[in-house]
């Protein structure tokens, strides 16, 4: 299946060596989205999720579609200062700069089965940090998943001990 054909590629953005992965004529295609959804649930098997996190803010758009394709309960971890309710925090590098997320405290209980989803898998720091933050509440991670993952960059390699699935590479 030619997902790619979805992906714009912007080169040097938002920096100079920066090759960016941009979704947004994914994200004006139907097709294309029902085919990415589509992938991004068979590649769970239908294990029990309880919750699902999107990571601000690109893992929004199809963290929301897997939450409610699943019929649960949807987490948003953004960037410091947005979340309005007790949050803890977790600091990591990305491709570009550093940065930390949060998460609201009461988002997660003891024992939740999570599915952590972003747009991009680069470096893995950000995913790393979504990991801390989700054990730290007492979750179980069951897969992080993607819609692209930059192989070169070796992201997996911060993140091995987890179910990681990418729909493009
Ligand atoms: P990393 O922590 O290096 O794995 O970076 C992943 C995060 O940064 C994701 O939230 C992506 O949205 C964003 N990101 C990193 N590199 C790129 C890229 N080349 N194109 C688009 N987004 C990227």
């Amino acid at each position: 299946m030619a997902l790619d054909k979805y992906i714009r590629i912007v080169p040097d953005f938002p920096k100079e060596g920066i090759v960016f992965k941009d979704i947004t004529p994914l994200l004006l295609d139907p097709e294309g989205r029902k085919e990415c959804l589509t992938m991004l649930l068979s590649s769970l098997h239908s294990k029990k999720i309880d919750k699902v996190i999107g990571v601000e803010s690109r893992g929004f758009f199809f963290g929301m579609l897997l939450a409610e394709a699943l019929q649960v309960g949807f987490i948003p971890v953004r960037k410091p200062k947005k979340l309005p309710f007790t949050t803890i925090s977790a600091s990591y590098d990305l491709e570009y700069g550093t940065d930390a997320l949060e998460i609201h405290t009461d988002a997660i209980q003891k024992g939740d089965r999570v599915l952590i989803h972003d747009d991009v898998l680069a470096t893995g720091g950000t995913a790393k940090a979504v990991c801390e933050l989700v054990e730290q509440l007492g979750g179980e991670i069951v897969q992080l998943n993607f819609l692209m993952e930059i192989p070169f960059l070796k992201g997996r390699d911060k993140i091995k001990n987890y179910e990681i699935f990418a729909a493009m590479q």
